[in-house]
């Protein structure tokens, strides 16, 4: 491996959002100029959390009569197809086509620049710049901080603002956050599922929305094309018990010619991980995502017993504990090296990496 590509390596941030931070949060919105032009951004490859709690937090702003509005995400402007029905996305724009110099960038659930592609120079271009999120590894870019690492999900932080800003929740917000909450928290069933995410949830039900319709078209949809090829790629899964200081390593990877093979889009295998994840004999779980000839995105989780964010840190990424990731360059048996490196060094008794099993956050982004 020669090298990750992928540098957020900043302190994490422990804090919850004081109440001048959520001032100034405030205060940057509703000071606008009326003719202020505002600037959304989520991260690259964006998932439901990202997406959702953008166009929530877009669809909120309108309401407030914000006109001059662009939400946007680096890469190609591809919008998974299970997200394609989402409401607010009249507000996406081509990365090549968003404002250059807004009055106001906003970035969601975006960890670090690196996450901001080739629109991370509008944190310097525009007027100010807010950034909402929930990773703990966020490095604090930008000039005001609505960064809350106990959230359940960006869109945790969204409606919280949106309370603030006095902006009502009506059905279309509350699809878009909703869809942001149920992807974070695995369908309300990781640990970070607490009372309040309950509670949020049943305000965003209480506008109408179909729990039953949204999950159905969000998580359990896909073409017969990404059937075959999940049992291509898990039908190669490796189990590693002594691996990750002895609580186990699964791992798998999916190459570009799998997802040609089967005519499927790179965003198809984000689910994977969860089918992996399932195996009862390791804790630690991978699955490495060909992005080009020699650069592998890669999706890590653990049980409890390991802190994979201090690992995908370490090799240039970043997450949350029980779930990180990065991206790794070289061919995969060599990434695969550097992670069991990685886990060996996570294991070793006050590394980084070690720890006990913990109720700690666990979700996908
Ligand atoms: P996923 O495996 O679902 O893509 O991502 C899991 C977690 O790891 C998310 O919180 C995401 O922010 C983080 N993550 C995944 N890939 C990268 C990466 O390349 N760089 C950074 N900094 N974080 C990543
Ligand atoms: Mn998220």
């Amino acid at each position: 491996m020669s090298g990750a590509l992928l540098t957020d390596v900043s302190p994490p941030a422990a804090e919850q959002p004081t109440e001048a931070e959520w001032a100034a949060a405030v205060s940057a919105i509703t000071r606008l100029p009326a003719d202020g032009r505002v600037l959304l951004i989520c991260h690259v490859n964006p998932d439901g959390d990202a997406l959702g709690s953008m166009l929530g937090f877009g669809l909120g702003l309108r309401q407030l009569g914000v006109r001059h509005l662009q939400a946007t995400f680096p890469g190609r402007p591809e919008v998974p197809e299970p997200l394609q029905a989402m409401p607010g996305l009249d507000l996406l724009v081509p990365a090549t086509a968003a404002d250059p110099d807004p009055d106001l960038v906003i970035c969601f659930d975006v960890a670090g620049v690196s996450r901001l592609g080739d629109l991370a120079d509008r944190l310097d271009r525009a007027g100010a710049a807010l950034v909402l999120d929930h990773h703990a590894s966020n490095t604090r870019f930008g000039g005001i901080h609505l960064v809350d690492p106990d959230a359940a999900a960006t869109s945790v932080v969204v409606e919280k603002l949106l309370v603030r800003l006095g902006v009502p929740l009506d059905a279309e917000i509350a699809e878009c956050l909703y869809i942001a909450l149920a992807t974070d928290t695995g369908s309300f069933r990781f640990d970070m599922t607490t009372p309040a995410v309950h509670e949020m949830a049943a305000r965003l039900l209480a506008t109408g929305i179909s729990p039953g319709e949204i999950s159905r078209r969000i998580f359990d949809t896909r073409p017969f094309g990404a059937v075959r090829l999940y049992g291509d790629v898990l039908g190669r899964t490796q189990l590693e018990p002594s691996a990750a200081g002895g609580v186990g390593l699964v791992w798998t990877y999916a190459t570009l010619a799998d997802l040609a093979r089967h005519g499927q889009r790179p965003y198809t295998l984000e689910p994977l991980i969860d089918s992996v994840r399932c195996t009862a004999e390791a804790d630690v779980s991978c699955v490495l995502k060909q992005v080009t000839e020699a650069e592998w995105a890669v999706s890590m989780r653990s049980k409890g017993a390991t802190d994979v964010s201090a690992v995908a840190v370490a090799l240039g990424g970043g997450g949350h504990r029980l779930a990180a990731g990065f991206t790794g360059r070289g061919s995969a048996p060599e990434i695969v090296d550097a992670i069991r490196a990685e886990l060996a060094r996570a294991g070793r008794p006050g590394a980084a990496g070690a720890g006990m099993p913990s109720a700690d956050l666990q979700d996908r982004e």
